[in-house]
């Protein structure tokens, strides 16, 4: 076979979960390195990878890796730190895996990051959390942790519209809020930095649409919209009235709103609207509610179960993925993705940094990398290569064997190095 690039064909959102991705058997996958521990983890991920796809498809289907530089590897061949060929390479082909990449020092140098998401509008921050038996975790029931949360990439506090306290342009600012706005409210106003939020509708509805597609065909039951509504009303409360308006205007008959149940309620009493919410479930509608993120973060440790999809906005999902990575013990070895949906162009990475302490020790968890192989696998219709990988690390685990970073923690910890550690996992394929 030809290695060939992934198309897509433009997303209809049925709702019948086509991604509209076209993967040929030999796709041309983009990856890069990364930098430190980058080299070690990238090539085992890659090996293993390999293995799991060459014997789920018996030879048929195999990636062609292609790699692609960035950070200090492209710097140091080319003298830039994000090459255009680089940036091109992930826009032609889609699809594409990064490592960690050192985020170069440097007033005006964007963070590499950051410039992928922005140049492919990657507005879905995917990050899955579960865990792993075997891996020590501060919680009793960790195994009663199963959420996939959808961080909105591309808005919010995080755009970085802001000016410093004391400059001319707060001052301009300032003086528009005062004077224009009649805003009396800032208390401080000599000495006040700002910040803008912007939350649109149409960012609010394609990450919403993301989540509820992802939960109708995944089988999951529910998405809650996480929000501080209460108290920013028309930015995190529009998040929750456009993330409703869109459920029920597009996926009326596939889910059950809380706001719904809410109409009910009122309208013909509480034991009504019970038995139609579990009418709802038991009919296998996806359950579309709502939390205050202070709450969400609480409820996440006292009942973890009700949650599985989960749709937030930047900052909220900023938090909210590091709480829920650290309850499964697995803050070293969560897996992410950036997402657009609507083009289909998808950037899987390892959410841990370089690692400059142990980089070429031989001693990294290629395990972020790995299970963000995995996603991407899943991303391409490659699911049973992926089962194949997570089956693996479920049984290795369990037995305690895993990298120094999390056997030291673990009750029969067996630590190995990165390569005995990926022998094992190929081995055991
Ligand atoms: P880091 O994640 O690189 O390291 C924090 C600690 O975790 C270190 O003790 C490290 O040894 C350990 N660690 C991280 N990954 C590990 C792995 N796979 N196996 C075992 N141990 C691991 O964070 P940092 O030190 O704050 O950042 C170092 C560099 O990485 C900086 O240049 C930073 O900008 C960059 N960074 C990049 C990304 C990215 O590319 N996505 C993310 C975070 C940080």
């Amino acid at each position: 076979h030809t290695p060939e690039k992934i198309t897509f064909s433009s997303h209809s959102s049925s709702g019948d979960g086509s991604s509209g991705l076209i993967v040929p058997d030999n796709p041309i996958i983009p990856f890069i390195e990364g930098d430190g521990i980058g080299k070690e983890i990238t090539a085992s991920v890659r090996l293993i990878i390999d293995k799991a796809v060459a014997k789920s498809y018996n030879g048929k289907r195999r990636i062609e890796w292609k790699e692609v530089l960035a950070g200090e590897k492209a710097y140091n061949a080319l003298g830039t730190w994000l090459p255009a060929e680089t940036m091109e390479a992930f826009r032609e082909y889609r699809v594409g895996i990064k490592g960690p990449l050192t985020t170069p020092v440097g007033e005006g140098i964007r963070s590499l990051n950051v410039a992928l998401r922005q140049e492919l509008d990657l507005y879905v921050c995917l990050r899955p959390v579960r865990w792993f038996k075997g891996v020590t975790t501060p919680l009793l029931h960790p195994e009663k942790v199963h959420v996939t949360i959808f961080r909105e990439n591309t808005e919010d506090i995080y755009a970085g519209i802001e000016w410093n306290a004391g400059t001319p342009e707060v001052e301009k600012v300032l003086k528009f809020l005062k004077e224009e706005m009649g805003v009396a409210k800032i208390r401080f106003p000599e000495t006040t930095s700002i910040g803008v939020k912007p939350v649109s509708v149409e960012g609010t509805e394609r990450l919403v649409r993301s989540a509820i597609e992802y939960a109708i065909r995944n089988r999951l039951p529910s998405v809650t919209l996480v929000h501080k509504g209460n108290i920013m009303k028309f930015t995190e409360g529009g998040f929750k009235k456009w993330g409703y308006a869109l459920a029920e205007r597009e996926y009326g008959d596939q889910v059950f709103t809380e706001n719904i149940f809410n109409k009910i309620k009122a309208e013909q009493g509480l034991k009504e609207a019970v038995a139609a919410y579990n009418e709802a479930m038991e009919s296998g509608k996806v359950i579309i509610k709502d939390v205050i993120a202070d709450a969400f973060l609480q409820n996440t440790l006292l009942k973890p179960e009700e949650y599985s999809v989960v749709a937030t906005l930047n900052l909220n999902g900023d938090y909210i993925s590091d709480q829920l990575a650290a309850m499964v013990g697995g803050i070293g070895i969560a897996p992410g993705a950036n997402i657009n949906y609507l083009t289909g162009h998808a950037i899987f990475e390892a959410t841990h940094g370089t690692a400059p302490d142990i980089a070429g020790k031989n001693r990294a968890n290629p395990c972020s990398m790995l299970l963000s192989g995995v996603m991407m696998l899943e991303y391409i219709g490659w699911d049973e290569a992926g089962n194949l990988i997570t089956k693996s690390l479920e049984t290795l685990f369990e037995r305690g064997y895993a990298t120094t970073d999390l056997a030291r923690f673990m009750e029969n910890g067996k630590a190995l190095s990165t390569s005995e550690f990926a022998s094992m996992i190929i081995n055991s394929l």
